[in-house]
């Protein structure tokens, strides 16, 4: 019988098993690999042009962000400007502007424009906008138009009235309308302004709950001074606009100014103090609105107290998830005596109130 060439090697191979069992344990694995390889090679065959065109793709992504991400052309940490200037093109970038850490600091602060605008002495019943007013000057001036506030202290509202929120609240209730930088003021929101004193205004509808407040605050002993309340929408535009104006001095485009004084100012139209239901507060040992206010006596005597008079803090320590707002120990907000109250009694936000209605 004829026994072909590869016959006779498989027998050769067997005979060699045979002999050598050590080897046969070693066959399996050597297969594998081989097997490995000889897909890998007929598969990268197969898709020849396909793998061609990924590679062809990631290498124009790669040329491409070297235009922009100077990662890939400048190790210095210059970044892609210093290239630009090395090279002298005529393509005209803005020098560099690095936030300074006061910069930092006066992000997603509400107030903070409103700070500035008083450090430039604007302040104290000066411009549109900056006047503060401490509780005697505006007691006295509602007690001259024949207003007077309730000296009587006020009883708590018993938390257990409210056991579900969903059918005690609403929504579309004025007191609780929700203005943050995810909610504007509703178009149809409408409120008449009522002088606190001089150009001092807030909404008509909580006048008497903050002259009871003011006036409950001065029988413990405490002396507040109220700040801009209400700003006009004009007003508000006025300091977004003076933000990104002095963004754009420093050499920042149109955009990088516009989104980083959104960060710092409350966009116009997205503010409670333009609803006139927001009030800065603070004291006559304690003018600033800063955290340090949080500590003073007034400072305590409004978290523990103001929502009595319908006032919730606004935006409370170690909530900025929630409100998107850094801790402001002076703004308060008008919500009405029973949301405030359940607010300030589950120790919540606005915002996580809105959820459970
Ligand atoms: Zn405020």
């Amino acid at each position: 019988m004829k026994i072909t060439r590869w016959e006779r090697v498989r027998k050769g191979l067997l005979r060699f098993g045979r002999k050598n069992i050590i080897c046969r344990f070693l066959v399996m694995p050597l297969l594998v690999i081989v097997m490995f390889f000889f897909h890998t090679a007929a598969y990268l065959r197969a898709n020849s042009k396909r793998l061609a065109t990924l590679a062809m793709t990631f290498c124009l992504f790669v040329i491409y962000s070297s235009f922009s991400f100077p990662l890939f052309i400048s190790g210095d940490g210059k970044g892609i400007r210093q290239i630009v200037r090395e090279t002298d093109s005529d393509v005209e970038l803005a020098p560099e502007s690095e936030l300074s850490a006061e910069d930092m600091a006066i992000l997603a602060d509400e107030d903070v424009l409103e700070q500035e605008e008083l450090a430039e002495g604007y302040g104290s019943h000066g411009a549109d906008g900056g006047e503060q007013y401490d509780a005697d000057e505006i007691l006295a001036s509602l007690e001259g138009r024949g207003r007077t506030g309730g000296a009587k202290e006020r009883e708590d509202v018993s938390e257990s009235v409210v056991e579900s929120p969903r059918e005690t609240f609403d929504r579309s209730d004025w007191r609780l309308v929700l203005i943050n930088k995810q909610h504007a003021i509703p178009k149809d929101y409408t409120f008449n302004l009522a002088t606190i004193v001089d150009r001092l205004k807030c909404d008509e509808r909580i006048l008497d709950d903050v002259v009871d407040m003011l006036q409950a605050a001065e029988n413990d002993g405490i002396h507040l001074t109220i700040r801009s309340p209400y700003r006009t929408h004009d007003y508000q535009v006025m300091l977004f606009q003076r933000k990104i104006d002095r963004y754009m001095k420093r050499g920042m485009s149109y955009m990088e100014a516009y989104q980083l004084s959104s960060q710092a100012v409350t966009l116009p139209g997205y503010s409670e103090h333009e609803v006139g239901l927001a009030l800065d507060i603070v004291c006559d040992s304690y003018t600033l609105l800063e955290e340090g206010f949080g500590d003073t006596e007034a400072g305590k005597w409004l978290a523990a107290n103001s929502y009595r008079y319908g006032f919730i803090l606004r935006y409370p320590k170690g909530k900025e998830y929630y409100t998107g707002i850094e801790y402001e120990p002076w703004h308060f907000r008008y919500v009405g005596v029973e949301a405030a109250t359940y607010i300030t009694g589950h120790g919540i936000t606005l915002e996580e109130f809105w959820e459970e209605l």
